[in-house]
């Protein structure tokens, strides 16, 4: 059987999951997003991610159609339908569709859509020895333009740096904030370890609120080590002990070099060996 796609409400076969040409998701990037993952059937933190989509949608005047409940079944039931266990879950809202002008008021329809597939993780080569990134030249979008921190279909800005990432060899890109500090990757939170202290940048330094990074910011205090959130400069990733990324499909993630120089040791370091099979843990519990 070909894969269920819902769209509200109901289930087509991937060849037949549509949306119109109209729809200002399309046109414009005029909508929100979520990527969450399940374990054995079960979703990671699941009311977190409705939290975010929902604040999301709010932020950028997007009224969803159906409840966070409703929509926790339909996750629920997307996964069931397509007998997936262990899935990747994208959960789309877009604006639905409606004239060639921008005016969102002159849409109609909210398109809700659930793929839930099977995961793609990066190379099982990159857990065991780490990231190599660049700091991309594209600064992460200013909070005053566009907040971080909504999770909107217009990822534009994180790709520009991703192609930085990659025409430099690299799959994920450092994006610093109109300060010139310390945001983001492209698509994950970013870590350091300094003298045995965990450091990861504020929310206000203008990221997306990881669900990853707020489940190791928790493991960590469960585990006694020190953490902060703290503004971060180039200069203390340089000068490091240790370095990873968090996010839904990557998980927790080493990384022993950036701009060809390397973290630390220049291997994966203890803490984050100690987060990477702590956070194994956790999304089985
Ligand atoms: N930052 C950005 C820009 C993201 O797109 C994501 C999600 N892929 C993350 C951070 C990580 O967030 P989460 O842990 O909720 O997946």
């Amino acid at each position: 059987m070909s894969l269920q796609i819902y769209i509200n409400g109901t289930f087509y076969d991937k060849e037949n999951a549509k949306i119109s040409v109209y729809d200002h998701g399309l046109l414009y990037g005029d909508g929100v997003f979520e990527g969450m993952r399940s374990y054995s059937g079960k979703v990671f933190r699941l009311r977190e991610h409705m939290d975010r989509l929902y604040e999301s949608a709010r932020s950028i005047c997007l009224q969803i159609p159906i409840s966070k409940e409703q929509m926790e079944a339909d996750v629920m039931a997307t996964l069931e339908r397509n007998q997936l266990h262990d899935a990747y879950i994208r959960l789309v809202v877009t604006r639905g569709s409606g004239s060639l002008g921008l005016d969102p008021n002159r849409t109609a329809d909210p398109q809700v859509i659930i793929i839930a597939d099977h995961i793609a993780l990066y190379p099982a080569e990159f857990y065991e020895s780490g990231l190599k990134i660049i700091t991309a030249a594209t600064i992460r979008n200013h909070p005053a333009a566009l907040s971080p921190r909504v999770k909107s279909l217009n990822y534009l800005n994180n790709i520009m740096a991703k192609i930085e990432g990659l025409q430099a060899g690299c799959v994920e890109a450092l994006m610093l904030n109109h300060k010139g500090e310390v945001a983001e990757c492209t698509g994950d939170n970013i870590f350091i370890v300094k003298r045995g202290h965990l450091q990861t940048p504020p929310k206000d330094a203008g990221i997306l609120e990881g669900i990853t990074r707020n489940a190791v910011l928790e493991l960590a205090r469960t585990l006694n080590i020190p953490v902060s959130e703290v503004t971060l400069t180039r200069h203390d990733i340089l000068v490091a002990d240790e370095c990873f990324l968090t996010g839904s499909a990557a998980e927790v993630i080493p990384v022993i070099a950036i701009d060809g120089r390397s973290i630390g040791s220049g291997h994966v370091g203890p803490v984050t060996k100690q987060l990477m099979t702590e956070f194994k843990a956790m999304v089985h519990r």
